[in-house]
């Protein structure tokens, strides 16, 4: 996504200092040829691979309607966890029968906006949830499709914050109470049990956490076919993880379809829910230096981003690398680099050491195209940032700065 021309930093073929010049700072940057590339690397395998199976974009890591455009066009369907994001995508033209929906509290008036829009299918996280939902399918005389997200307690290895299925969180139906869900569910009419579904987790960098899910999941479907219950859609869920760091190694789409792949029969047709895999390294955020100050033994970068606009650092102690607009044989120095919120955790970054920026001076978060511009907030009564996308040498405002009248 970036390149050096000489001193000059690009995305595509935009000179970034030139985004600086029309948009100012901090501002979110989009690449959409980046973004195409990363849903291209899910789809060609699994089109390769003559398994059949949908794509479905997590909306919750970045819900701009003009990204969500570009993946319509790409013919991705969505993983949504609220009316909301079912809304959205279908004003960004995602197909409802494409649309798949989960979250442990769907209310009564979500559901019935899922039926009335016909979307694919709910992902069904409770006995009452269950319940719920052929209730007011009834009422409307359908039928809804489902599939159980089940807990398969596997533990990968990433944040506390971000393993979902591990026994003792939130999420999904206990393993062992899948057979059970299932079988109250042929109980109700106005429902039909055509997928399951599990979710793990979020960052995962080691595919053999989906492979025990897998495994673990195909035995539910084997005891469900012998029940006389036929299992269509094995739903894998998302959190492929992505390099946050230079030269970290991360699996590809490719591999965690390998691995999913052989554990289950050739009729099987599956979904996968990417978000931080397709959106994550696509986006950035630029940020200026408004001052620099010493206190102590520590160096500080004041920028014009703050936790408000960036939460993963102070929520998830989340490391994004930091590209200086710098020439990079300045002398370098270690600094944190934190914005102007009134909060000692508010940093972007910690103890990086980078070349002696100065006040002025531009700097790239990196990798910020998950969940960033998705969780911002106006505290402190700072507005929401611009978003800009980059395609090829064009520049495209697709969110415009917050302004001081609009602050909520
Ligand atoms: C958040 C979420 C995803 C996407 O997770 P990533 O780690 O961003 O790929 C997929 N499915 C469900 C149900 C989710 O809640």
């Amino acid at each position: 996504m970036f390149s050096f021309v000489g001193k000059d930093l690009f995305i595509e073929n935009v000179k970034v200092l030139d985004i600086e010049k029309k948009y100012k700072t901090a501002t979110y940057i989009y690449s959409k040829n980046k973004i195409i590339q990363n849903y291209k690397a899910y789809h060609t395998p699994l089109a390769e691979s003559r398994r059949s199976g949908l794509i479905c974009f997590a909306v919750k890591t970045n819900p701009n309607v003009s990204l969500l455009k570009i993946l319509a066009k790409l013919k991705s369907g969505t993983d949504t966890v609220s009316g909301g994001e079912i809304y959205r995508s279908l004003e960004a033209g995602i197909l409802p029968e494409k649309i798949v929906y989960a979250g442990v509290g769907k209310t009564a008036e979500e559901i019935e906006f899922a039926l009335k829009k016909n979307i694919f299918m709910f992902n069904v996280e409770s006995f009452q949830e269950l319940e719920a939902i052929d209730k007011i399918a009834k009422k409307l005389k359908k039928v809804a499709h489902i599939a159980f997200r089940i807990n398969p307690d596997v533990d990968p290895d990433t944040h506390s914050h971000i393993v979902t299925g591990k026994k003792g969180t939130k999420f999904g139906i206990p393993y062992d109470e899948a057979l059970h869900a299932y079988a109250f569910a042929k109980k109700h009419k106005n429902v039909l049990p055509i997928g399951i579904h599990s979710h793990i987790g979020s960052q995962i960098l080691d595919v053999s956490a989906y492979k025990l899910a897998a495994v673990k999941i195909k035995k539910i479907t084997d005891e469900l076919a012998k029940n006389g219950i036929q299992i269509e859609y094995i739903n894998c869920g998302g959190g492929l993880g992505i390099a946050y760091k230079k030269d970290q190694k991360v699996p590809t789409p490719a591999d965690l379809m390998k691995e999913i792949f052989e554990v289950f029969d050739a009729d099987k047709k599956f979904i996968f829910e990417p978000g931080r895999s397709i959106i994550g390294d696509a986006g950035c955020l630029l940020t200026k230096v408004i001052y620099e100050k010493s206190s102590g033994e520590k160096n500080f970068l004041i920028v014009d981003a703050a936790m408000n606009d960036l939460i993963r650092p102070s929520l998830y102690d989340a490391y994004h690398e930091i590209i200086p607009i710098k020439d990079v044989k300045e002398e370098m120095f270690k600094t944190d680099v934190v914005g102007p919120v009134c909060e000692s955790g508010d940093f972007l970054a910690k103890d990086r050491v980078l070349p002696r920026l100065k006040q002025g001076d531009f700097l790239i978060v990196t990798c910020t195209g998950a969940y960033g511009a998705a969780m911002a907030s106006e505290y402190n009564l700072r507005p929401h940032l611009a978003q800009v996308l980059i395609d090829k040498d064009k520049m495209t405002l697709i969110r415009k700065r917050g302004q001081y009248k609009d602050l909520r």
